[in-house]
């Protein structure tokens, strides 16, 4: 069974357009969607992620929704589908950032058999 893992230098969930990622917007409050507001550069790219090395430079303080481990029990499909969720998630992202046939996404891939 594949298990849910985050890879270095990935980022792909730290650009932020809730527009596309409407089963979000359920789970997040006013404050988050204005905190979220708030560290959107105007790239779409969160202003705490240094970009020339895909890391979270608030790693130890991130918001509740970039803590995978406490913001996916929110969600109806983890509950059911547990790290199967999270891996689509993954893939959405990576896709839509880095592109389905990237050498992210391949590495994402190998990670998750591991
Ligand atoms: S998309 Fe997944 S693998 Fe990439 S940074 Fe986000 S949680 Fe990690
Ligand atoms: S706070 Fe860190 S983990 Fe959260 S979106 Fe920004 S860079 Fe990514």
């Amino acid at each position: 069974m594949k298990s849910w893992t985050c890879i270095e230098k990935c980022g792909a969930c730290c650009k932020f357009d809730l527009q596309r990622r409407d089963n979000i917007l359920n789970v997040l409050s006013n404050d988050d969607i204005k905190l979220i507001e708030s560290m959107t550069g105007k790239d779409g790219w969160c202003k705490n992620l240094d970009k020339k090395n895909m890391k979270c430079l608030i790693y130890s303080d991130r918001p509740h929704f970039c803590r995978v481990d406490v913001f996916s029990k929110k969600f109806k499909e983890y509950l059911k589908k547990g790290d199967v969720f999270l891996i689509d998630c993954c893939k959405q992202h990576i896709s839509s950032i880095y592109g389905k046939r990237s050498k992210m996404m391949s590495q994402y891939k190998m990670e998750i058999t591991k």
